[in-house]
């Protein structure tokens, strides 16, 4: 279950499809599909509240797919929750809360952020436990197509057999060298150091069963939770057509997340995941990124229960560009406000079509909101069918 969806009026007319930055091809890419838009964004792992950096990733896919509504396009999304994951583990044992719990507190509190901003939900938000008969299915077909190896309780990918008999081969969608993918690899959730692994980059499919740690009957592939990796293809592939038009999500998924998942896929169904990999830029405060282990956060939820407006917050994500890393500040909070304000008051103006057209071009929302400035006209209707912020 997800939230409820924002209204979205119709403008007259439609605008273009929009072209994105690929990751994967390095290059701008129109975003489209000959079976309509579709779109993946990888969701939370929800041990923590939202911070301004989710709501930034979020807010980058929710302008995309206003921007394909306003194409004329239907468009299929899907986020999933990582609703059963170490960090999420860890968390509630250091805490002494059960895991669901915790999960099930930080979710409600995820949904409540993005209604109060206005982010359009997904069509299916997929929590990890309702897939896990699935996702060992998965992994069962990967061992028997010797895509997968068992290791002590574990099975892992191999990465050089499924690079040489699928449609992807390891650096295809990061575009990273051997050295970078192994230091990432140890950054982010992998585990290059476990002895006895084929390839030290090999993610783990199937963690199978430990004291104390949950787990599911998994049929042949035996007692255990899944890996990262494999619960995004499995999900992606239950309800969008694949390739997908668009995999989302913030650039520290670049690798090894996403290198795998489309592994998993390519492995799995023999073609690619998705047409375009799009990554969203990290939001830093007080000189670092915002995250959950430095303690720096700045949360959707308190600045709202200070009474920040939701819709300055909107704005001042929307000032810097999706794919740019940037750092909140007090100045940043202070522009938007003050943008409100300003355009609370401006006359009203025909701004749809150049609003479609710089939006067009990589969701170039400081474009638009400098475009307006300048102007000093507001479209009322475009501004809260594009922008998403509804001036009243
Ligand atoms: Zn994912």
């Amino acid at each position: 279950m997800s939230w409820s969806r924002p209204e979205v009026p119709h403008l007259i007319g439609h605008g273009p499809t929009p072209r994105l930055w690929d990751t994967a091809s390095q290059s701008f890419v129109e975003a489209a599909s000959p079976s309509g838009p579709s779109l993946y964004v990888c969701g939370i792992t929800p041990y923590d509240a939202t911070h301004l950096g989710h709501a930034a990733t979020y807010l980058a896919y929710d302008t995309l797919i206003r921007l394909w509504l306003d194409a004329g396009q239907d468009v299929a999304y899907v986020q999933n929750v990582t609703d059963v994951d170490d960090p999420l583990l860890e968390r509630a044992a250091a805490t002494g809360v059960d895991w669901r719990a915790l999960a099930a507190s930080q979710v409600d509190l995820f949904r409540t952020d993005m209604e109060s901003l206005s982010i359009i939900p997904p069509d299916n938000y997929v929590a990890v436990t309702e897939s896990t008969d699935a996702i060992a299915a998965a992994v069962e077909q990967l061992l028997a197509n010797g895509d997968a190896y068992r290791l002590g309780p574990d099975i892992y990918f191999d990465s050089a057999a499924a690079g040489a008999s699928s449609p992807w081969h390891l650096g295809e969608i990061s575009r990273l060298d051997r050295d970078t993918m192994l230091a990432l690899s140890a950054e982010r959730g992998g585990d290059p150091g476990t002895f006895g692994k084929r390839d030290p980059l090999d993610p783990v499919l199937w963690r199978g069963e430990r004291p104390g740690e949950p787990s599911w009957p998994g049929g042949t592939v035996g007692p255990g939770r899944p890996g990262w990796h494999i619960e995004c293809s499995v999900i992606a592939r239950e309800f969008l057509h694949l390739p997908m038009t668009v995999q989302g999500g913030g650039h520290d998924l670049v690798f090894p997340h996403h290198e795998y998942t489309a592994a998993h896929t390519a492995a799995l169904i023999g073609h690619p995941h998705a047409e375009l990999y799009v990554h969203t830029g990290l939001v830093a405060y007080e000189g670092q990124k915002m995250s959950k282990s430095l303690g720096n956060l700045v949360l959707v939820s308190q600045l709202t229960a200070a009474g920040v407006d939701p819709r300055a917050i909107r704005l001042a994500l929307l000032a810097h560009h999706y794919r740019e890393d940037w750092e909140w500040t007090d100045a940043v909070l202070t522009d938007a406000l003050e943008r409100l304000a300003r355009w609370r008051e401006m006359p009203p103006g025909e701004l749809a079509d150049p609003l479609r057209e710089i939006l067009s071009h990589d969701l170039d929302t400081p474009g638009a909101l400098a475009y307006i400035d300048t102007a000093g006209v507001v479209d009322r209707t475009a501004i809260s069918a594009l922008l998403g912020v509804d001036l009243g």
